[in-house]
C-alpha cells in the first residue's frame, strides 16, 4: 500500500518523496508491479507501476472502490503526549484502533506538545493497517479550551460521552464500554493532572473514569481505554 498526498482523480498517479523512495529503493519497483494506493479520501485504488524515474514513480490506476475501515462513531483522543518513541507508539496504535483525531493537550505538567513527525507516523500506520482515511492530528490545545471546545466532534451531535482518565475515577461498566457513542477521551501527563484540572473537567461535565488499581503510563492508559471502546464485542 502506498499513500498519495495528491487526490487521485484520473487514470494516472505520480508518487514522489517518501512514497517514491520506498517503492524505488526498498521494494525495488519495476514496471508492471501491482500497488494499492489510497489518498485519504476513503477510496482504495488498484494500480500498476508504469515508469520508475530517479525520484518519482508513475502509476496507472486500474480500479477504485470505497473501502470504509473507520469506526461507526468518532473517537477523539486528547492526550498530553510524552516524548520520543512513546509519542510515536501512541500515534501508531491510535491509527490502528481507528481513533478519529488526536488532540495534543497542554496541561500544567505536560511536555512540549506537537511536532512535525506525527503526520508521517499516521501515514505509515495507515499503510500498514489498511485505513483509507487519515487520523487527524490537531494543533495542541490548552486544557481549559479542550474541556469546553464544542467543535471536536464534526457531526455536532449533542449525544456524546466525555471521559477523563483519572486514577481515582469510577471504573466504567462493560455496558458503558460497549455503548457506541461519539466520544472524547482525555489522558493526563506523566506527572498527572492537577486537582484543579480534574475539578474543572468534572465541572464542565466530564466523567472521571478509573482504569484499575495500578498507575498506567500515558500510552497504556490512552490505548487501553481506546481499545476497550473500539474492539468490537462479539
Ligand atoms: N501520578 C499521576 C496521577 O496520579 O495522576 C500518574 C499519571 S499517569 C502516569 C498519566 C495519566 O494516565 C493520568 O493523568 C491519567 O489520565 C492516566 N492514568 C494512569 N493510570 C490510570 C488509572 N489507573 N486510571 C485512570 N487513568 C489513569
Amino acid at each position: 500500500r502506498c499513500y498519495s498526498d495528491a487526490p487521485i482523480t484520473g487514470d494516472q498517479a505520480t508518487l514522489d518523496g517518501n512514497e517514491a523512495h520506498h517503492l524505488l529503493h526498498v521494494l525495488r519497483a519495476t514496471p508492471g508491479m501491482a500497488v494499492t494506493l489510497f489518498d485519504g479520501s476513503g477510496q482504495e485504488f488498484d494500480a500498476e507501476v508504469v515508469a520508475c524515474k530517479r525520484s518519482t514513480v508513475e502509476l496507472a490506476i486500474l480500479e477504485s472502490r470505497l473501502v470504509d475501515r473507520e469506526l461507526p462513531q468518532p473517537l477523539v483522543l486528547g492526550v498530553a503526549l510524552p516524548k520520543g518513541d512513546r509519542q510515536r507508539w501512541i500515534v501508531e496504535k491510535s491509527v490502528e484502533l481507528g481513533v478519529t483525531r488526536i488532540v495534543p493537550l497542554v496541561t500544567e505538567r505536560s511536555e512540549k506538545q506537537g511536532g512535525d513527525k506525527l503526520g508521517r507516523y499516521v501515514i505509515e500506520a495507515s499503510k500498514q493497517c489498511g485505513r483509507n482515511r487519515l487520523m487527524e492530528i490537531a494543533e495542541p490545545m490548552r486544557w481549559s479550551d479542550w474541556l469546553t471546545a464544542s467543535d471536536l466532534l464534526d457531526e455536532g451531535t449533542p449525544t456524546h460521552r466525555r471521559w477523563v482518565a483519572h486514577p481515582t475515577g469510577v471504573r466504567p461498566t462493560a455496558a458503558e464500554f460497549a455503548q457506541q457513542l461519539p466520544t472524547l477521551l482525555a489522558i493526563g501527563p506523566e506527572g498527572g493532572l492537577s486537582d484543579g484540572e480534574v475539578e474543572a473537567a468534572t465541572a464542565a461535565g466530564w466523567k472521571a473514569v478509573g482504569l484499575g488499581e495500578r498507575i498506567l503510563r500515558i500510552e497504556t492508559a490512552a490505548l487501553g481505554l481506546a481499545a476497550c471502546l473500539t474492539i468490537p464485542q462479539p
